[in-house]
């Protein structure tokens, strides 16, 4: 599970990093930055939640699937 946010959606109001702290940090310019790429382990709930905080919906949360791509022979 990945988490990132966007940059031209970001507005600064700063409750990801005041609400959800272990999560973001603020950037240089007072911006959102999420502390990690990855969430870590046990704090996807957190994640969960910190997207619906953000009152600009510019967290993301992506998860990353298993690669179900199937072999040469398979794609027949
Ligand atoms: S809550 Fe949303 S808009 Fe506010 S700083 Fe965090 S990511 Fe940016």
């Amino acid at each position: 599970m990945e988490l990132s946010i966007l940059k031209r959606e970001c507005c600064g109001h700063g409750r990801c990093f005041t609400y959800f702290p272990q999560l973001f940090e603020p950037d240089e310019e007072g911006l959102g930055r999420p502390r990690f790429e990855t969430v870590p382990a046990g704090q996807a709930q957190l994640a969960r939640l910190a997207v619906t905080e953000c009152p600009e919906r510019a967290i993301v949360l992506t998860t990353t699937q298993p690669d179900r791509s199937v072999s040469g022979e398979d794609q027949r």
